[in-house]
C-alpha cells in the first residue's frame, strides 16, 4: 500500500542519516554524582544577543536558575548548613528555622531533605503560590506572615522566624537553629568562594561591571568583594525596586520611608549587615513594570525563563550599558527560574489586575524601560 511504501521510505531515510551522523563530542561531560547537592554551582553564562540594545557594552547573564533548587540560594543553603554542622550547632534530626522570600527556603529544603533535618520557613504572603506549593511539596513547614510590615514589627518575617525558633527550643528543650541569612557570614562567603570566582574564570578575567540586587545582600557583598579583589576598578551596580530604601541611599545618601513592590526577593527596608553599601558605585531604582517587561522580553527573545528579580537586574544592566561611553563587559544574574512566577508576571490576567501592561505596545521592551 501507499502507507507502507511511505513508512519504508522514511525508515530508509532515517537509516541513511544515522549511518552518516557524527556523534557530538561528550568527553567534557561530568561523571555521575552521588547527591543532587553536588550539582550546586558551576552554572553557565549566556551572552545576551543583539536583540537587546546594550550600547557599546557586552552583557552576560549567569544562569543561577540552573541550580538544582532553581535559584542562586542553593549555594548559601549549602554553606550555611555546612558552617553550622562544623560548629556543632546542627546534628542529624535537628531543626532549622529561616525567614525567606522562598528561594532560601527551597534551597534549605533540598539540603534538609538530603541531610535529615526538619525545616520551618516564615514567608511573607506576597510570595508566589508556586514557591509556597514547592516548599510544602519538599516537606518544609511553611508559616505565612504579613508582607506589609517592616523590621521591628512582631509579624515581620525575620522577627517572627527568630521568635518561633526561640519558642520551639523552649517548648522542646531540643536545640533549634535560626539560620538567619541576613546576618550569617557563610552567606556572602558562598558567593566570595563560588559565584565570584566562577564569573571571573568564565569571562577570562575580563569583567568591568557586576550588576546585582539585594535581598540578604549576600550576592552583592560576596561576589562583589571577590570581583573587587581581582579588579579594583570593577563597577558594582545595584538594581533595586522602586520603594526599597537602598538605591536612594547610594544615589543621594538618604533613604525615605520604604514602600511596597511586587518583584520578589530583592529590595529592603533596611541595610543588611552582610552588605557594605559604600562598595556600590551606581544604583538604579527599577519599577515593577520595567522588571516584569524585561523578564518577559528575556523569555521571548532569548528563551530564558527568569524571575522578576532577574528582570529588574536586566533592566538596570541595560540602563548601565547604555550610559557607558567606552566598551565594557558587564555581568548580571538570573537569580531564579520564572517557573516560580507563571501565575504572576507571565500571566496576562494577573499583569492587567496589577495595572501593568502585559505587552509593550510595539513589541520593543524599551517602550517600558524608561
Ligand atoms: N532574587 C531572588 C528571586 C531572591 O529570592 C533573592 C534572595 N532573597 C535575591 C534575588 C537576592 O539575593 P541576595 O539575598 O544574595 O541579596
Amino acid at each position: 500500500s501507499a502507507a507502507a511504501a511511505a513508512a519504508a521510505a522514511a525508515s530508509a531515510a532515517m537509516h541513511k542519516l544515522l549511518a552518516t551522523a557524527a556523534p557530538k563530542s561528550v568527553l567534557s561531560l561530568p561523571p555521575p554524582v552521588g547527591s543532587v547537592l553536588d550539582l550546586v554551582g558551576n552554572t553557565p553564562i549566556l551572552k545576551v544577543s543583539d536583540k537587546f540594545d546594550t550600547g557599546c557594552c557586552e552583557l552576560f547573564l549567569k544562569l543561577e536558575s540552573q541550580n538544582p533548587g532553581g535559584s542562586i540560594k542553593d549555594r548559601i543553603a549549602l554553606s550555611m548548613v555546612a558552617a553550622a554542622e562544623a560548629e556543632g550547632r546542627l546534628r542529624t534530626g535537628g531543626r532549622i528555622f529561616e525567614a525567606t522570600a522562598g528561594n532560601t527556603g527551597l534551597a534549605l529544603a533540598l539540603v534538609a531533605a538530603r541531610r535529615g533535618y526538619r525545616l520551618t520557613v516564615v514567608v511573607p504572603d506576597k510570595m508566589s503560590d508556586e514557591k509556597i506549593a514547592s516548599l510544602r511539596g519538599m516537606g518544609a513547614e511553611v508559616v505565612l506572615t504579613r508582607s506589609d510590615v517592616v523590621k521591628g514589627h512582631p509579624d515581620y518575617y525575620q522577627d517572627l522566624a527568630a521568635r518561633l525558633a526561640r519558642e520551639a527550643e523552649a517548648a522542646t528543650g531540643e536545640p533549634v537553629l535560626y539560620i538567619d541569612q541576613f546576618n550569617n557570614p557563610a552567606n556572602p562567603a558562598a558567593h566570595f568562594a563560588g559565584t565570584g570566582p566562577e564569573i571571573w574564570a568564565q569571562l577570562g578575567g575580563r569583567v568591568d561591571a557586576f550588576v546585582a540586587g539585594v535581598g540578604s545582600g549576600g550576592t552583592l557583598a560576596g561576589a562583589g568583594a571577590f570581583l573587587k579583589s581581582v579588579n579594583p576598578n570593577v563597577d558594582l551596580v545595584l538594581a533595586d525596586p522602586v520603594g526599597s530604601v537602598l538605591a536612594p541611599l547610594v544615589e543621594s545618601g538618604s533613604c525615605g520611608k520604604a514602600g511596597s513592590w511586587l518583584v520578589e526577593g530583592i529590595g529592603e527596608d533596611f541595610v543588611p549587615s552582610v552588605l557594605d553599601l559604600s562598595l556600590v558605585t551606581r544604583a538604579y531604582s527599577i519599577t515593577d513594570a520595567e522588571a516584569f517587561a524585561a523578564a518577559r522580553e528575556l523569555l521571548r527573545s532569548e528563551g530564558v525563563l527568569a524571575g522578576g528579580s532577574a528582570g529588574a537586574l536586566l533592566a538596570a544592566a541595560l540602563k548601565y550599558c547604555r550610559e557607558q561611553t567606552v566598551p565594557k563587559r558587564v555581568v548580571t544574574i538570573v537569580c531564579d527560574s520564572g517557573a516560580r512566577y507563571l501565575s504572576k508576571q507571565f500571566n496576562d490576567f494577573w499583569m492587567r489586575e496589577q495595572g501593568l501592561h502585559p505587552r509593550p505596545a510595539t513589541g520593543d521592551v524599551r517602550d517600558l524601560i524608561a
